[in-house]
């Protein structure tokens, strides 16, 4: 055993000698962060912060989407602060020196609100017992039906959500600015990234780094002490990479979502490869392998290489980077590097193979066939 983990790093590290792609890790905690950085991660290419809004904070989520007044609101988002806070110091803590690019929220909001059904059979059932159903009850479900989608995916997601739900953005960009701060008083050396997800048009992203640069300018003042962070979105809507070349004017960096790129390219829900039909569909050779494993270099493919020619138009030193699953997918690597990203993204367990990959595909490039 001993013999072949001796082989195993000599591989990795003649590979980090020659890939050209950097490789991180997506990850959402401290302990996410700390073992990506073992497996070699260079930064965090995604923390996706809807998972710090789950389990006990959810009733806050639900306060402050749902909430009946402005107050009430405002009074979730301060609870929610601290916690926000406590979180980003403690990955900026694990990956310090290194960059950590935290997206602002991105629920589909249908995971993250009250169940339509158990609202109405609770109150349903109250009624039966002859009982008055509980106000709190018959409020959410009014809450709920007024927010309803019949699309969830398609619908109030993103950036979307920040630019409707007031104080939203700027309690998570205080929250990552009161972090950095933190992290630089104490001595540290965090390098926090802000990145916005599914914008399809430039505005979009002009509204949010407005409300950034706000806020983080508020934040420094406060803390006696400089915190800037580098802005970008999400490249994960076909409009975001038609017009990649706005959108560039207000983006310090991409990063390909390309799961939902993929899913709004193909028009199939990333959420139902599981169902009968696409496995059917699979079956049936119209794509040899699952778009949502292998990125499609047809479609998808081209909106990505599109995307990162007009976007280094606009700014020759824009950084580009994939978070989507295909980041640690081995063809999609090769792709990655050919298509001149600066880093792919996967989870910290599919590091060593993306850097591997990335090391291969370097190695391809100068013996000149890229293709596989
Ligand atoms: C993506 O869409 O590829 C992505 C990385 O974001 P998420 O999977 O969180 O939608
Ligand atoms: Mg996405």
């Amino acid at each position: 055993a001993r013999g072949v983990v001796d082989a195993v790093a000599r591989a990795l590290s003649r590979a980090d000698a020659v890939r050209r792609l950097e490789v991180r890790a997506n990850a959402d905690t401290p302990e996410d962060a700390a073992r990506a950085r073992r497996f070699g991660a260079r930064g965090v290419g995604l923390c996706r912060t809807e998972h710090m809004f789950l389990g006990e904070r959810r009733k806050l989520v639900e306060q402050m989407i749902l909430a009946g007044t402005d107050a009430e609101r405002d009074r979730a988002l301060a609870d929610l602060l601290p916690l926000q806070r406590r979180d980003f110091t403690g990955i900026l803590e694990a990956m310090d020196g290194l960059p950590v690019t935290i997206r602002l929220l991105d629920p589909p909001l249908h995971e993250f609100l009250p169940d339509h059904t158990d609202l109405a059979v609770r109150i349903a059932a109250a009624e039966a017992r002859g009982e008055e159903p509980d106000a709190h009850d018959v409020d959410l479900l009014s809450a709920v039906n007024r927010m309803h989608e019949e699309n969830p995916m398609l619908g109030l997601r993103g950036v979307r959500l920040g630019l409707v739900v007031p104080g939203l953005v700027a309690m998570q960009v205080r929250a990552i600015g009161e972090a950095v701060a933190g992290r630089l008083l104490a001595g540290g050396a965090p390098r926090a990234e802000i990145m916005v997800p599914l914008v399809g048009d430039v505005r979009e992203l002009r509204l949010v780094r407005e409300e950034v640069r706000r806020v983080l300018a508020d934040v420094s003042r406060a803390a006696g002490v400089t915190v800037d962070c580098p802005v970008g979105t999400m490249i994960e809507l076909p409009r975001a990479a038609l017009t990649a070349g706005r959108i560039a004017e207000e983006a310090e960096f991409f990063s390909f979502g390309t799961n939902d790129l993929t899913q709004t390219t193909w028009g199939f829900s990333r959420d139902d490869v599981e169902a009968e039909f696409f496995s059917a569909y699979l079956d049936k050779g119209v794509f040899p392998v699952s778009p949502f494993e292998t990125l499609d270099r047809d479609g998808v493919g081209r909106l990505v290489s599109l995307a990162v020619a007009e976007g280094r138009a606009t700014r020759p030193d824009l950084t580009i980077g994939v978070c989507g699953e295909h980041g640690g997918d081995p063809d999609s690597v090769h792709f990655f590097h050919t298509a001149g990203l600066d880093y792919v993204s996967c989870s910290p367990f599919r590091v060593p193979v993306a850097r591997l990959e990335a090391g291969r595909a370097a190695l391809e490039g100068t013996e000149g066939s890229d293709s596989r």
